[in-house]
């Protein structure tokens, strides 16, 4: 049994070794935690030999500066966790939780010698830093995949339950014989249940990580660097999925495009930092008054698009309305000087259009709006039958190549 114990011990050390190499290879995501996880796991791997070698080494080795290391590991866990997440790590209370635990076990080794009671007071410390990190991520960030989360929250409360079972059965044992190496199956059980606590919490943590990584990516390549609105390339692939749920029976769907009149004098007489912030200001005050399911994107120069889901002709044109006037109206006061926009509409006709073709007439009326003197809306219906598109289109031969149906 004991050399089972020792295996054990020894498997659980060399996933903690694994566990370095995974993070090593996570050193230059720059997410906050992954050096914490990295030192709890370094911890453990100084710990575990440690553990196993009772018996061999001296007592004070392989429990007073054993569970130093294995406490500072728990420790360096939930620090990596709260990194994670932006939140305040508790140093001060891990510090007290840490130092009053090691004085328990070291006061039971050598006032009163009580292997049970040394695991309770461990039990203890590790279950609440468990119940933490549980509780640290139990809140999945808005817009993330669940599952990372859900699976580092789940481990983590699994872990703390099982830490406290452990607590309550040992509390019970206190009282009963003080084998080490006792090969009751509760002892073997936890053994093999704490195999796993470290590299699930490292797993959990990696598959957060890559969560944010690949957010992160998503977020570069689907957003306009200047303004955040929606780049061209997600707003295409926003408009065919928008496009594939009107088929499923939300037809009403409306594009608005709008272009900023005149902007190259605005940059000619005040700069291009100048121009950049008035962009900036549109696109801030576009989100301030289009709907949570709306999309802005940015196609182009000075030109954006707003997809309107579930907007009719008359609820689409009300919107683009409301933006030329607050556009107008910001102009006038602070901000933006002398800045108008001319905007097109068009409502999406039904399965034969694609979402190029809507564009198309949504910027065949942004051109009628220009024509007829800028700082004004035009809805695509009013635009003549067959009227030529227009000779600045938002719509570029590319696009169609690469939209196109
Ligand atoms: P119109 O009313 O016909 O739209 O006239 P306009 O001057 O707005 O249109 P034009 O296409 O002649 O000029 C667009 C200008 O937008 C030219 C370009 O320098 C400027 N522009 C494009 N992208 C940016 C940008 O990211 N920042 C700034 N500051 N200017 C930009
Ligand atoms: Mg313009
Ligand atoms: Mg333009």
């Amino acid at each position: 049994m004991a050399v089972l114990y020792t295996l054990l011990l020894l498997v659980t050390c060399a996933l903690s070794v694994v566990m370095l190499l995974v993070l090593f290879a996570l050193r230059r995501s720059r997410t906050p935690g992954v050096r914490c996880w990295f030192a709890a796991n370094a911890a453990a791997t100084l710990a575990l030999p440690l553990f196993a070698a009772r018996g061999v080494a001296p007592d004070f080795l392989s429990i007073e500066v054993a569970n130093f290391f294995m406490l500072g590991a728990s420790g360096f866990m939930l620090a990596g966790y709260r990194r994670c997440f932006s939140r305040p790590v508790p140093l001060r209370m891990l510090l007290a939780g840490g130092t009053a635990t090691l004085a328990l076990v070291a006061g039971f080794h050598y006032i009163l010698d009580s292997l049970p009671m040394r695991i309770v007071a461990v039990s203890a410390f590790h279950g609440a830093v468990c119940l933490a990190i549980g509780l640290t991520v139990a809140r999945v960030p808005h817009s993330r995949t669940r599952y990372p989360f859900r699976f580092a929250a789940c481990a983590a409360f699994a872990l703390a339950f099982g830490h406290f079972v452990r607590l309550g059965v040992y509390a019970l044992q206190a009282h009963g014989h003080d084998g080490f190496l006792d090969p009751g199956l509760w002892n073997l059980s936890f053994l093999a249940f704490g195999t796993l606590a470290l590299p699930l919490l490292t797993i959990g943590g990696v598959m957060i990580v890559y969560e944010e990584l690949v957010a992160r990516a998503n977020e570069l390549a689907n957003r306009d660097f200047l303004t955040n609105a929606w780049s061209r390339r997600a707003f295409f692939e926003i408009a065919e999925r928008e496009r594939n749920r009107a088929l499923r029976g939300h037809p009403a769907l409306s594009l608005i495009v709008f272009d900023v009149d005149h902007f190259k004098a605005v940059n000619d007489s005040q700069g291009h930092e100048a121009g950049d912030r008035v962009l900036v200001g549109i696109v801030h005050q576009v989100q301030s008054i289009i709907r949570s399911v709306d999309y802005c994107a940015r196609l182009g120069g000075e030109e954006f698009a707003i997809l309107l889901p579930d907007a009719d002709r008359g609820q689409a044109r009300a919107i683009a309305e409301r933006i030329r006037a607050s556009v107008m109206e910001a102009s006038a006061t602070a901000g933006m000087p002398g800045c108008t926009v001319s905007a097109g509409v068009a409502t999406w006709l039904g399965k034969p259009e694609t979402m190029v073709e809507l564009l198309r007439r949504a910027d065949d009326a942004l051109y009628g709006a220009k024509e007829q003197g800028r700082n004004r809306v035009v809805s695509a219906e009013e635009m003549a039958p067959g009227e030529p598109a227009a000779a600045h289109a938002a719509v570029p031969q590319a696009a169609v190549c690469a939209h196109g149906r």
